[in-house]
C-alpha cells in the first residue's frame, strides 16, 4: 500500500493544498509514496515554527542537545536493516551501500552527540590587568537544509545533526526524488523525542521550497549539496540576504596511476570508486589517469574486470551495480555517451542502456569506460554516473596538471608505493581531499568534508570538528573585574608607568 505523506511542521504530520506527487523505485517503477508539493504559506509555517522554539533549543545546554542525538543514533541503529532497504528502492545504490548510508546516519549522531561536550572555545589573556577575555560559539538562528538523492539519509544527517547540536532549529528540503529516505529520517528524529518546531521537512520544488527558505528573512543560514549550477543560484540568493551558506557541488575526481602502483589495489579501488553508486556520488571516481608506462595493461584489465560486472535490481545481495536514480538521470548520463561516441572518444566498454526483461522496468546503464583526451568534455564535466574516462600522462607532473584541469576540487587521489610522490600529491592537488592509495570514495565522519574551486566556493566543510562552522557565529566576550574603567590600546602606557 502507498503511503500519503504530509508535511513535517512543529512536530506534527500536516497537510498541505499543494499537488501530490509520488516517488518511485528506479529498479522497478514500483511507486512507493506520495508526498505534497509545499506551497509559500507551508514554508512560512514551517519557519515559524523552527523559530518559535530556536530560544528554547539554543538555551538547552549543549550535553543535553546530545543526549536526544545518541537516543535518535540508537533508534537509527534499531532500523538500520528496515532503513537501509528503503534507501535502496528509492534510490537504486546497492543494498550494502544503502546500509552504509544509515551507518553514516549513526556514526555522525553519535559523533555530533559528542560535540556537545566539546564545543570549545578558548580563553584569550587580556593586556589590561583584573581582565579576561574568551570566545563561544553561538548558534545562528533557524537554518534550511536543501539535500540532494545520492545520500538520501547521510546528507540529511551530516547537515541536521551538525545544526542540532551547533543549537540551530531547522527546515529540511530534500531532493523531490527521495522524500520517503527524508520522511522515514524525519520520523526518527521525532520518536528521539526532539521538541516539536526543532524539526521540519518541507517536500516540493526547488524554486518554491528553496527559494523560499533561501529568501524567508528568519532563515539564518543554508546547507545546500547539490549541482554547481543550483549551487550558484542559491549562493547568490545568501547573498543578498547576507547569511551564511554552506556549498558542497559537484566533482570530477581523479585518480593517478603512477608506474610504480601496485597493479591489483589500483584495479581494486578504480571499480569501487568508479561504479560503485553506479557513479552517482560527489566524490566518485570520473578520471583515471595512466603513467604512458602501464597504460595499455591496466585498460587491458579495466575492461576485463568492468564486463564481468553484475547488473540488476540493488535489492538483490548478487548485484554489483543497480540502476541510475530517475528517467532524467538515465537521459543526462546516456546523452554524455553519445557526446563521447560523437566527439570520438574511444568507447573501451559498455556504453548502452541495457534492456529486455526485468531490466526495461528500470534505468540500467552499462558500465562505461572511454579513453580519450584531457580537453574532451567527458574529461571536464561531471557526468554523475557509471562512465569512467582515462587519461594517459607522460609522467608525475603531467598527471596533475591533468588533473587540475577542471573546475571542480572535490577528492582526488594517487596510486603509487614511493613516498615522495604520495607526499608531493597531497600538496599539488587541487582537492578538498586527497586519498593515497584508496579510491577517491570512502570518508569518515570524523574529518572535515568540502572541496575547493567551484565544488566549495563558501570554503565550509561538512563532519569532523569543523561542521559546526555553518551553524555559528564566534561570540568575542570581555570581562573586566577591575572595578574601574580600563580603556585598552590606550591604557598601555598608564600601566607602564604604575
Ligand atoms: P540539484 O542541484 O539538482 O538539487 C539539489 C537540491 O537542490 C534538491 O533538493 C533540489 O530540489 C534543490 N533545488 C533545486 N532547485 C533549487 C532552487 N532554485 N533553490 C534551492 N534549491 C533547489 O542536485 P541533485 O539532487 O541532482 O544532486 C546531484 C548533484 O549533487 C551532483 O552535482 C553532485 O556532485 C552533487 N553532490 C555533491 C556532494 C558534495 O558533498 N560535494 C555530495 C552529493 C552530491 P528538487 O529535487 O526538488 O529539484
Amino acid at each position: 500500500m502507498v503511503t500519503d505523506y504530509g508535511l513535517f511542521i512543529g512536530g506534527k504530520w500536516r497537510k498541505s493544498e499543494g499537488k501530490r506527487f509520488e516517488t518511485r523505485n528506479p529498479a522497478t517503477g514500483e511507486i512507493l509514496a506520495s508526498f505534497p508539493a509545499a506551497t509559500k504559506e507551508d514554508v512560512s509555517a514551517a519557519v515559524k515554527a523552527a523559530r518559535g522554539v530556536f530560544d528554547t533549543w539554543r538555551r538547552t545546554p549543549a550535553p543535553r542537545r546530545g543526549d536526544l542525538l545518541l537516543e535518535a543514533a540508537r533508534l537509527f541503529r534499531a532500523k538500520k536493516e528496515e532503513l537501509a532497504r528503503v534507501v535502496t528502492m528509492e534510490m537504486g545504490k546497492i543494498l550494502a551501500e544503502g546500509r552504509g548510508d544509515v551507518q553514516e546516519v549513526i556514526d555522525f549522531y553519535e559523533y555530533a552527540a559528542g560535540e556537545g561536550r566539546r564545543m570549545f572555545g578558548e580563553t584569550v589573556p587580556s593586556e589590561l590587568p583584573n581582565k579576561m577575555c574568551l570566545t563561544m560559539r553561538l548558534p545562528v538562528g533557524p537554518v534550511g537544509l536543501i539535500t540532494p538523492w545520492n545520500f538520501p539519509m547521510a546528507i540529511p544527517a551530516w547537515k541536521s545533526g551538525a545544526a542540532l547540536i551547533a543549537g540551530c532549529t531547522f527546515v529540511l528540503k530534500p531532493s523531490s526524488l527521495t522524500p520517503l529516505c527524508a520522511a522515514r529520517f524525519v520520523e526518527v528524529l521525532d520518536e528521539a523525542g526532539f521538541p516539536p518546531g526543532v524539526v521540519n521537512m518541507l517536500t516540493g520544488s526547488g524554486s518554491i521550497v528553496g527559494d523560499g527558505l533561501v529568501a524567508h528573512p528568519d532563515v539564518r543560514a543554508i546547507s545546500f549539496t547539490g549541482g554547481v549550477d543550483t549551487g550558484r543560484h542559491v549562493y547568490e540568493g545568501a547573498a543578498k540576504k547576507m547569511i551564511k551558506v554552506g556549498l558542497e557541488l559537484g566533482g570530477k575526481n581523479p585518480i593517478l596511476a603512477l608506474d610504480d602502483a601496485n597493479l591489483d589495489l589500483l584495479m581494486d579501488g578504480v571499480m569501487f570508486g568508479a561504479f560503485g553508486t553506479a557513479g552517482q556520488r560527489c566524490t566518485a571516481t570520473s578520471r583515471l589517469i595512466v603513467h604512458q608506462k602501464i597504460y595499455d595493461q591496466v585498460v587491458d584489465e579495466l575492461i576485463e574486470r568492468t564486463e564481468k560486472l553484475m547488473i540488476g535490481n540493488p535489492l538483490d545481495e548478487k548485484i554489483d551495480m543497480g540502476p541510475v536514480a530517475s528517467p532524467e538521470q538515465e537521459e543526462k548520463v546516456l546523452d554524455y555517451i553519445a557526446i563521447g561516441k560523437k566527439e570520438g572518444d574511444k568507447l573501451l566498454t559498455g556504453g548502452e542502456k541495457r534492456k529486455g526483461g526485468t531490466y526495461d522496468k528500470g534505468f540500467f546503464i552499462e558500465p562505461t569506460v572511454f579513453g580519450l583526451d584531457r580537453k574532451k568534455r567527458l574529461a571536464q564535466e561531471e557526468i554523475f554516473g557509471p562512465v569512467l574516462s582515462v587519461l594517459k600522462a607522460k609522467d608525475y607532473e603531467d598527471a596533475v596538471a591533468i588533473a587540475n584541469s577542471v573546475k571542480y576540487g572535490l577528492s582526488s587521489s594517487i596510486y603509487t608505493n614511493d613516498l615522495r610522490w604520495a607526499f608531493r600529491a597531497m600538496h599539488d592537488l587541487e582537492a578538498g581531499i586527497t586519498y593515497v592509495n584508496a579510491p577517491t570514495i570512502g570518508a569518515e565522519v570524523q574529518l572535515p568534508f568540502g572541496g575547493t574551486k567551484e565544488t566549495g566556493p563558501t570554503d565550509t566543510r561538512e563532519a569532523g570538528p569543523t561542521a559546526l562552522e555553518e551553524f555559528t557565529y564566534w561570540k568575542t566576550v570581555y570581562v573586566d573585574y577591575s572595578g574601574r574603567l580600563q580603556k585598552a590600546q590606550i591604557d598601555t602606557e598608564r600601566l607602564a608607568q604604575g
